[in-house]
């Protein structure tokens, strides 16, 4: 089969290597198509390293079928359509105990420690399957489709704590996959009243109106500031999502926020790095500040619902597709920032 192998960081290479037999226990999938993200230019240019293995095969936005089954598996058939929830938790820590496991302090995760979706074939292994982390469709849904059930897990765990809900004005700052579902959820879990979407990409910002924004605003030809003040007569938004790690934002987004208003932080900030903040906002406007970081096994059960339901939709985030064997070019049009959202199909 093909397989991407990233041997260590700038180092990545298409082989062929044999087809994983499955041992007792194991479930091996065919893989139908993998979506990429920014993490996964992270972790090629070595700017990611914690928890990726060198050799590993890349890919944690899967989806796929099972092509064969170990044995002794019980629930699981030839020919479901699945994907995995990524995240492997040991289930024991302080993080797993407390409703975290997807922050557990001993994890391991596909496409970064364990072999991931860049391949013709994955194997998910024998513990993994055991811990439920192996998820099947109960209708058949586009591959493309199926392999967002990983941004759109984290997107809800995100949406969970900054807690949008009728009504409300959410403004989200940046128009990437990750802001358009967002948008997606504000407008279509949440029934925000008003969703403000902040990018200066006009491709973007035409994009989050077919994802459900009622505004759209070029912060470098606008100010983001007075227009939210404008749209709330004064009050301020009720939910910030930072989908951009941009430091500048971090403040921003407080100021953005009306009295009682949600901050998220859903974007990672470079490492290490602070940012200046008036604490103020955060007293006197009694802000509840939040973030999102990695998705449990029940945000990605509840993922895929939203996505066989069409609840969200894939079609404005999933904008190209690439062959297996044209990895290189679809990691390119990744780095150029082509589209919003790159496929890879075996
Ligand atoms: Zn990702
Ligand atoms: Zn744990």
């Amino acid at each position: 089969m093909l397989s991407a192998v990233l041997h260590e960081p700038n180092h990545l290479e298409l082989v062929t290597r044999d087809v994983p037999e499955p041992g007792p226990g194991d479930v091996l999938l065919k893989i139908e198509a993998t979506t990429l993200c920014g993490t996964d230019i992270r972790i090629l240019d070595g700017s990611k390293t914690a928890g990726v293995r060198p050799g590993v095969v890349p890919g944690h936005e899967i989806a796929g079928r099972i092509a064969a089954v170990g044995d002794g598996v019980v629930g699981y058939a030839v020919g479901q359509q699945a994907t995995v929830s990524i995240v492997v938790s040991c289930n024991r820590c302080r993080a797993c105990l407390n409703d975290r496991e997807h922050l557990c302090a001993d994890l391991a995760l596909f496409g970064y420690g364990i072999d991931g979706g860049l391949a013709e074939y994955m194997l998910v292994p024998a513990d993994v399957v055991a811990k439920g982390n192996l998820m099947t469709t109960s209708v058949e849904i586009p591959p493309t489709t199926l392999a967002l059930s990983e941004p759109v897990s984290c997107c809800l765990n995100g949406f969970d704590q900054y807690a949008a809900g009728p009504g409300d004005t959410v403004v989200i700052l940046g128009a990437g996959p990750i802001g358009l579902l967002h948008t997606q959820l504000a407008a279509r879990m949440a029934g925000a009243r008003q969703i403000i979407v902040s990018n200066r990409s006009a491709a973007r910002r035409e994009a989050a109106l077919v994802c459900g924004a009622t505004h759209t605003v070029d912060p470098s030809a606008t100010d983001l500031a007075a227009f939210v003040r404008d749209a709330t007569d004064g009050a301020g938004a009720d939910v910030v999502v930072v989908c951009i790690g941009g430091l500048d934002l971090a403040n921003v987004a407080l100021d953005l926020a009306g009295i009682g208003g949600r901050v998220s932080y859903f974007a990672g900030f470079p490492k290490g790095s602070t940012a200046v903040m008036d604490p103020n906002l955060v007293h006197y406007k009694e802000l509840v500040v939040t973030g999102g970081s990695n998705a449990r096994r029940r945000d990605v059960r509840r993922a895929i619902a939203v996505l066989e339901s069409g609840l969200i939709d894939a079609a404005p985030i999933v904008s190209h597709q690439f062959p297996l064997s044209d990895l290189f070019g679809a990691y390119d049009a990744l780095k150029q920032r082509t589209g919003v959202k790159i496929a890879v199909l075996p």
